[in-house]
Formats: structure tokens, sequence, C-alpha cells
């Protein structure tokens, strides 16, 4: 049986039998309950991980904080340079990394490369970034005096991430939370902490390569309580969490209760809009991979197909036969298109949708399974799966995280389809297939998708580096990666200087003594 190179990589990344959770760049030390990573790809133990105790994470924040004090005084571009080392440890470590994030997560061996590429793509947008933290000047009302405007690091800045994106999400956060003069605490989910210890021993070795502070970059491990470490601490200015939306209330609430700031990535609930002017070729690409891609694990994953009458049936067609070739199985097969599901919680979720959507009146269309016996002795591969559902059952209104897509039709004009994808909770990513200029205008315009990203003949998953990425609604209205997303891990500093012997006040105002 091959392995596909895993305990290669393992040894590769650094990844022993016994991991401590909490580290401070050269420093491991953890005593907390032990975490067994199980590989939903074979069932098998991978490693073992301690988890952070209360008295591990003052160890953390002391060592965090003390090394903001050096970190934030280094000029940017100087930040840059070490991103940029950053950058070039993960383009050596590609493989073994996007092997582990396949192994320990279940996606595709390809969609952890990708997560890998992501990670160094965010690492060059970085190191451009770090020569161009723009401020404004503006023309004071004053005579002789200048105005203008700086970014001044926040301090530390808290990660908490979610399982389906291992190790891309922390360097989204991190490349520019470092280059921006802060420091980083990350606590990986508890279902993929060995990528965590993967990703914590390449930054460190650049670090300390540099004779730079441990504290830098900070790992904590456990579960939802050692998260709470970190929403609870007025020493973190910034949380930045990726997860559920129910996560995200709670994060929000408490970051909030000490007016911090946070930066939520949660949920979505993802449409493409079919019209009677689509592709449909493109159409069943972009729709089955994005149903299907990461056995349905993805933010961007595609939930809902809106589909015009008038073609209803071909794409139902079309998209049906895709299904029968899928290949399900271990996703370090690069002959296998569909991996397992994270764990059998998943699998139950997964049925559980499947019975609530016949429940309201559903019909299934692309029956779903668990399957079993040779290569899925882990109990975690399902078949994808699809509905024929309306708009308004309750299961639609949710984001179902597994291959369960559901198929909706609407009548008229493009006006109703972007009625009924706006019609749900949450607002992260949204498509429309169509080769008519005034229904992808209309889609797009102010009247059109709610979404923090809305597609023309695109699926809605594989975001790029460049642009901003996050959602409206219940996905909780952060930015991060491209465009103007390092803000957030700054604090703007507004400076008013006079240079004359003169002390006018502004307003006009006079106050004679
Ligand atoms: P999850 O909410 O169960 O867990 C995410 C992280 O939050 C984990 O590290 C977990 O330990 C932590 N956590 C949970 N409760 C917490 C609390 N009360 N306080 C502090 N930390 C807490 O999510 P998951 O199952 O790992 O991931 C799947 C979800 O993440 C899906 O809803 C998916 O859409 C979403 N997601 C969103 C984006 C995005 O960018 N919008 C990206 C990836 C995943």
């Amino acid at each position: 049986v091959t392995d596909f190179g895993i305990n290669e990589a393992l040894k590769e990344l650094g990844v022993k039998d016994i991991n401590d959770g909490s580290s401070t760049g050269s420093n491991n030390f953890s005593n907390g309950a032990i975490i067994e990573s199980i590989s939903p790809v074979d069932g098998r133990l991978i490693g073992k991980v301690k988890s952070t105790t209360r008295e591990d994470y003052e160890k953390v924040m002391d060592a965090a904080t003390k090394a903001f004090k050096t970190w934030r005084i280094m000029p940017a571009p100087q930040r840059g340079e070490i991103v940029r080392q950053f950058g070039d440890k993960l383009r050596e470590k590609k493989e073994a990394l996007g092997k582990l994030v396949s192994y320990e997560m279940g996606k595709s061996y390809q969609e952890g490369l990708g997560e890998v590429q992501e990670m160094i793509d965010i690492c060059d947008f970085a190191v451009g970034l770090s020569r161009q933290l723009h401020g404004l000047t503006m023309h004071s009302e004053r005579p002789g005096h200048r105005m203008y405007e700086q970014y001044h690091p926040l301090g530390v800045v808290g990660i908490i991430s979610a399982f389906n994106f291992p190790v891309a999400v922390w360097a989204w956060n991190t490349a520019l939370a470092w280059i921006c003069g802060d420091v980083c605490v990350w606590k990986p989910s508890e279902k993929t902490p060995l990528c965590g210890i993967a990703c914590q021993n390449i930054a460190s070795e650049v670090f300390r390569a540099n004779n730079l502070p441990e504290g830098i970059s900070c790992l904590i491990n456990g579960d939802y309580k050692v998260g709470a470490f970190m929403t609870k601490d007025s020493r973190i200015p910034l949380i930045s969490a990726t997860g559920s939306t129910r996560m995200g209330k709670i994060v929000a609430q408490e970051v909030a209760a000490r007016l911090g700031k946070s930066l939520l990535e949660l949920g979505g609930n993802n449409a493409i809009i079919v019209t009677p002017d689509a592709d449909i070729k493109m159409t069943v690409i972009g729709a089955v991979f994005g149903a299907v891609g990461t056995c349905g694990q993805r933010c961007t994953s595609t939930r809902r197909l809106i589909i015009h009458e008038d073609i209803y049936d071909q794409v139902k067609n079309a998209i049906v036969d895709a299904y029968s070739q899928l290949r399900i199985g271990n996703p370090l097969d690069e002959n296998n298109h569909v991996g397992p599901l994270i764990d059998i919680d998943a699998v139950k979720m997964y049925e559980r949708a499947l019975a609530q959507v016949v429940e309201e009146g559903g019909n299934i269309v692309v029956e779903g399974d668990v399957l079993s016996g040779e290569g899925y002795e882990s109990g975690c591969y399902v078949k994808p799966a699809i509905a024929e559902a309306r708009p308004e059952f309750k299961i639609v209104q949710h984001e179902t995280f597994a291959p369960v897509l559901y198929l909706l039709k609407y009548s008229g004009n493009v006006e109703n389809a972007i009625n009924i994808q706006n019609q749900v909770a949450q607002g992260l990513s949204s498509a429309i297939m169509t080769n008519n200029l005034r229904e992808a205008e209309k889609f797009l315009s102010v009247a059109g998708s709610d979404c923090g990203i809305a597609n023309v003949n695109i699926g809605t998953s594989g975001a790029e580096i460049g642009g901003a990425f996050g959602g409206e609604k219940e996905t909780g209205g952060g930015r991060e990666s491209g465009s103007d997303a390092w803000k957030v891990y700054m604090r703007r500093q507004t400076n008013t200087i006079n240079y004359t012997t003169e002390l006018p006040l502004a307003q006009g105002i006079k106050f004679d003594l």
C-alpha cells in the first residue's frame, strides 16, 4: 500500500509523534490535554498535539507582547523582506505541506497544493505592500499647519481559523499583519492541529535565521475554550476569526464587550444563477467543481443553483450526468475528484440535511450515500447528492457544509432570480452564468447580488489573492487578503503640526487670554 509520501512529508515538516501545541517560535511547550489528529483519508492516527493551558497561554502572550516592541520599530520594507523569505521557505515546502493539508483535512492533493500557493501569493502581495502602507495628506484650514494621517501597527493579532483551509487563512492574516508591524497568535482548528504545527515550524525557522524575537509568530492549540482565552483578552486589539456563523456570533459579542475589533469570515450559502443565455458547458464545470470540490466544504462552495425554467431540465440533466462520472476516494490519489468529509460528525450532518430536504418536500435527483468497503475505512466518504428544492425550505436557508446541491427553479426575468439569491441570511459568494450583458450588469448593480463576491461566468469558489475576500450579513462583514484589507490590521492616526508662532483654533473659534 502506498502512503503517497506522507511519512516523508511529516518528517520534512518536523511534525513528530507528540507535538507541543504552544509555541513562541524557538520555544515549544505545552501542558494541556492531548488532541489526536485522525486522518479522514484512512482513519489513521497521524500525530498527537498537546493543547494550551491558561498558564501556557500567559507565556505565549508575554512573548508576543515583548516581540511586538522590537518588531514594530523595524521599517515596514524590512519586515517585507522577512515575509519574502517566508514565502521562499513555503515554495521549498510546498509539496510536503500540500500533502499534509490533503491528508489531515481530506481535500485533494491538487487543492492542498493550491492552498500553499495561496500562501505564497499573499506573501508576494505583502512584500510589495510593505512599501505602500500609505496614508493621505490633507490641506489644513489653519495657516502654517500641516495635516496628514499615518498607519501604525495594532499590537497582538489573534487568529482563529477553521478546519477547511487549515493553512491559507493563517497566511492571509499573518503575511499582512506582519508587514503592518503586528505580531500574531494563532489558534488553528482542533481538527487540523498538525497543519498548525507545520506552519509554525516554517515561520519560526525564518524568524530565528534573522535573529528576530520569538513571539512574532505564536501558536496555541485546543478547542473553543482556548479560543476564548483570546476573545476575552483585552491585550489583543484585533481578533480575526474564520468559521461558522454560530462561532462568529459568540466571538463578535465577546470581543465587542471589551470594545476590541473583530474581523469575521463566516459561513456562506452561495448560489449560481443560470439564465436562458448561459453557456451550459461552462455552467456545468463551474457548478460541479463548486459543489463537490473539497467535498463541499469550502466557505464558497456552491450550495444553490437557481435555474431558469426554460433551461431547467437541460441544465439538471447535464449536471446529473457529470455527477455520474465523479470518482470518490483517497484525495492523495490524483485520479479521484472527491475526497472525504472531515469527520463522522460531518457525515451525520450530511445525512440529516438529505433527510430534511425530503421531509420539507424536496425531490432527490442524485442519491447520497455513505460509502463503505475497501478504501473507505475512515467512514468519512460520501456520495455528492443533488436535491430539487424550493427557496423557502429551511434547509436551503442554512449552510449545508457537505456536497449537497439544491436546484431551485425561477421564471420570468433575472430580478426574480436575484431575489431568490438574496433571500438567505448569508452573503459570501455569488455568480451568474449568462452571455446577456443586461443580466450580468443588473446582477452586479446596486440592485443586484448582496454578497461580498459576485462573479460573472465563473463559479462561486476559487477567489484570487489580489481582491478583498469576505462577505456581508451573517458572513460577518470582514475583508481579508487583497485590495486595502491591510488597513484593518493597523490603527489610523491623524496628525496636525503647527509650524507658526500663533495658535489659531479650528472652526475660527476665538479664545483670548
Ligand atoms: P467552527 O466555527 O466550528 O470553528 C472555527 C474555529 O473557531 C475553530 O478554530 C474553533 O475552535 C473556533 N471556535 C469555535 N467556537 C469558538 C468560540 N466560542 N470562541 C473562540 N473560538 C471558537 O467552523 P469549522 O467547522 O472549523 O469551519 C467551517 C465553517 O467555516 C463553515 O461555516 C465555513 O463556511 C466557514 N468558513 C468561512 C470562511 C470565510 O472566509 N468566510 C473560510 C473558511 C471557512
